[in-house]
C-alpha cells in the first residue's frame, strides 16, 4: 500500500482514539512522513509491585517500508510524542527534525541508550522540503517550550497538523500565540486540520500559565513551614513561575527528582530559566530551616519511587517532611491514576502534612496545555479548513471536537481510530486499513514485546 502522486493520506498508528503514544503518518507520492513517536504509561498486570509500564505503538506498517520514510518530526518534548523514538528508531533509521529544546531532551535519551540517530535542529517559522512534503513549522503555545504546529503541503493538498496546543496570550516562557499566523493560513486555504481533542468537552478557555503565579505565591506566602510543589518536569514555564515565587518569598528553590534536573539542564541549554531560577543542591536542605525552602518534586501521579512517593513514605535521602508542612499538587490527576494519587495524599495527611490539589482548588494552581471549546472554535474560525480530523483523544473527545468543527462550518469531519486511512483529497476514510497494536517494554528482558489484547 503506497500513496501515488495524486494521493495525500493521513494514517495514525497511535494516539487516535486514546490519549498517549502518538504516531502519525502522512503519505504522498510513494513517500511517508512521520510526525511524533510517543509512549503511553499503562498499568502493569502486577500494578501494586511494578506500577506503570511503558507501551508504544506497533510500528510494523512503517518499519516494513522504512526506505520510503523521509523523516520523523517531533512536534514537542512530551513523552507521548517523543518517548518511543529511542525504542523504535533502529527500525526507521530516518533523520529526525525538531526544535532546539526538544532536541536537547531527545538527544539525552538517545545517548543514554546508545542510539546514534541524526537529530536536525529546526527553528520555529522555518520551511523545509522533506521528500515530496513541504513543511512549515508554526509556533504554538502548549505546556512545554517550542511546541510547533506543522503546515504540510503537497501539490494535492495542504494540512495543518496542530500538535498539542492551547491559545495562551501570556505563556511565561516563549511567545504568545500569534493569531495572524493562523488567520493567514485561513486566507491561503487549508484543506485539512488534524487537531488536538484532549479538552474538547470542556467549555470556555484554558487558564493561562501567567495566571498561576498569584495562587502559588499566595499558598507559599501563607505557610510558615516547608512547602513542596508537585509539578510535571517538562513544564518549564511552571518551573519559571516557581522560581519567581521562591525569589519573592525569600525561599531557596530545590529540585527533587532526576527528570527535573535533566529537564532544567535541557531548558537552560536552549536559553530558558535564565533569570530568577537559582537552585540549591539537595544536600543543602539539611542546613536550612524548613520555612527557608521551596521544594519542587516529581511524582505527582503517585509513581512508585518518585520524589513525592518517597517523601510521603518518609524515606527520601535528602529531606524529611513533618506535620505542618504543605504539599501542593500543581498538576492534574491523569485519568487512571486516581488510586495512586489518593494513596499519596492519604499518606501525607496521615502524618499531619497539609495537601492542596489543583484539581480541588478554587484559585488556579495548574493550567492545562490543551484547548478548551472556545479555543477550538477560534482555531476553526482562523484556519477555515475543508476537512477536520480530530485526534489526541478518546472517542468521546474526538466526537466532541468533530461537533465543534461542524458548528464552526467545517464542511467535512472524519472521526476515526488508529489504523484508519484518511484520504485528505477526497474527504473519506478507509476503516482498519492497516493493522495496529501495541508493544510494551519488558525492562527485565530489555526487549519489546507485543501486548496481547484481553
Ligand atoms: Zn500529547
Ligand atoms: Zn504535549
Amino acid at each position: 500500500m503506497q500513496p501515488n502522486h495524486k494521493d495525500f493520506w493521513f494514517l495514525p498508528l497511535g494516539g487516535c482514539g486514546e490519549i498517549g503514544m502518538n504516531l502519525n503518518l502522512y503519505g504522498h507520492a510513494g513517500s511517508w512522513l512521520m510526525v511524533d513517536c510517543g509512549v503511553t504509561f499503562e498499568k502493569s498486570p502486577d500494578a501494586t509491585r511494578t506500577g506503570n509500564r511503558i507501551e508504544l505503538p506497533e510500528p510494523s506498517f512503517i518499519s516494513n517500508r522504512a526506505e520510503s520514510l523521509v523523516a520523523l518530526i517531533a512536534t514537542h518534548a512530551h513523552e507521548d510524542h517523543i518517548g518511543a523514538i529511542v525504542h523504535l528508531w533502529d527500525q526507521f533509521k530516518c533523520p529526525i527534525y525538531t526544535t532546539s529544546f526538544t532536541r536537547n531532551v531527545l538527544l539525552r535519551k538517545l545517548r543514554e541508550k546508545g542510539v546514534d540517530a541524526p537529530v536536525i535542529t529546526v527553528s520555529s517559522g522555518e520551511e523545509i522540503h522533506l521528500g515530496p512534503f513541504y513543511v512549515k513549522w508554526l509556533p504554538i503555545t502548549h505546556s512545554t517550550p517550542e511546541t510547533n504546529a506543522l503546515l504540510i503541503t503537497t501539490p494535492v493538498g495542504k494540512v495543518l497538523h496542530t500538535a498539542d496546543w492551547k491559545i495562551d496570550s501570556a505563556p511565561v516562557v516563549g511567545q504568545p500565540v500569534r493569531p495572524s499566523l493562523y488567520q493567514a493560513l485561513g486566507q491561503s486555504g487549508v484543506d485539512a486540520i488534524v487537531c488536538d481533542s484532549t479538552n474538547a468537552d470542556r467549555p470556555g478557555h484554558s487558564v493561562s500559565e501567567s495566571e498561576l503565579f498569584h495562587g502559588l505565591n499566595g499558598k507559599v506566602a501563607a505557610s510558615r513551614r516547608r512547602v513542596v510543589v508537585g509539578c510535571f518536569s517538562s513544564n518549564v514555564a511552571r518551573l519559571q513561575t516557581l522560581g519567581n515565587v521562591a525569589r519573592v518569598s525569600g525561599r531557596y528553590l530545590c529540585l527533587l527528582g532526576r527528570s527535573l534536573h535533566r529537564m532544567v539542564s535541557s531548558a537552560r541549554a536552549a536559553g530558558y530559566l535564565t533569570e530568577n531560577f537559582v537552585c540549591i543542591d539537595n544536600y543543602e536542605l539539611g542546613y536550612l530551616l524548613p520555612e527557608e525552602t521551596l521544594i519542587v518534586a516529581t511524582g505527582s501521579q503517585g509513581e512508585l519511587g518518585a520524589a513525592l512517593h518517597r517523601l510521603a513514605s518518609d524515606n527520601h535521602q535528602d529531606v524529611h517532611l513533618s506535620a505542618g508542612d504543605h504539599v501542593i499538587f500543581s498538576t492534574m490527576t491523569i485519568p487512571g491514576n486516581e488510586k495512586q494519587v489518593t494513596g499519596l495524599v492519604s499518606a501525607f495527611r496521615a502524618r499531619g502534612i497539609q495537601v492542596t490539589l489543583a484539581d480541588e482548588s478554587d484559585i488556579p494552581l495548574h493550567a492545562s496545555g490543551h484547548p478548551y471549546i472556545d479555543e477550538l472554535k477560534q482555531m476553526y474560525q482562523w484556519v477555515r479548513p475543508r476537512l477536520a480530523i480530530p485526534v489526541h483523544g478518546e472517542e468521546r473527545h474526538l466526537r466532541a471536537n468533530g461537533r465543534i468543527a461542524s458548528g464552526e462550518g467545517v464542511p467535512y469531519r472524519l472521526v476515526g481510530k488508529n489504523g484508519d486511512l484518511f484520504d485528505l483529497v477526497n474527504n473519506r476514510k478507509i476503516e482498519a486499513a492497516v493493522k495496529v497494536g501495541r508493544l510494551w517494554l519488558n525492562e527485565s528482558r530489555a526487549r519489546l514485546e507485543r501486548v496481547v489484547p484481553v
